[in-house]
Parts: structure tokens; sequence; C-alpha cells
């Protein structure tokens, strides 16, 4: 009933990622050899345990289109890159950080 509530498709405001979006990038990851798909360096970032493995580089998970650019929370646009790639891309697009 209050199902449709969340059918929002003008959403543009940050929110944090749910657990299916979330295993949903982390798993893709995964299953890709778990590197960044811009650098195609090695990443060793724990999901769910936010371990970073000795001398592998953490890793985010990010908005493919940015939400800023009218990008959405839809799985096809979500994939995990490395800490350095996201920061180049800028902070503004960390859906737990405030503008
Ligand atoms: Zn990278």
């Amino acid at each position: 009933m209050a199902q449709a509530r969340m059918l929002n498709k003008t959403i543009s405001h940050r929110r944090c990622l749910t657990k299916e979006e979330y295993n949903y990038a982390w798993g893709k990851w995964e299953k890709e050899g778990m590197i960044c798909p811009v650098c195609k360096k090695k990443g060793g970032f724990v999901p769910g345990k936010g371990i970073v493995i000795d001398g592998y580089i953490p890793f985010h998970v990010d908005h493919i289109i940015p939400l800023s650019k009218g990008g959405t929370y839809d799985l096809e646009n979500l994939r995990v890159i490395c800490q350095k790639c996201n920061a180049k891309k800028g902070n503004k697009l960390n859906p737990d950080q405030e503008i």
C-alpha cells in the first residue's frame, strides 16, 4: 500500500544506499575481479566489514552518472571504484557526504 511512495522518479536528493544496492554493487565488483573499472587496480575492501587489506586500495560505491548530473540510485548506475578514482570524481559524488 505504502509502496507507491518509493517510486518517485524525480528524486534527486542524496540518501544512503539500501542494502540491496550496496550488495549489488559489491557483488558485481567481486565478480569482475575486485578491480577498479577506471584504473584497473586491484582492491581489497571487504564488503560488510570495511577491512582494507594491507597494500590494497580502499574502494567505494560510486554513481556512474553523478546524482548532481541527473544520475539515479538504479542498480545500473552503481559501481565500485577505488578511492583515488572516487576522489578524482569529487567528494560530492559520495552519497554519504553532504554537499
Ligand atoms: Zn581506480
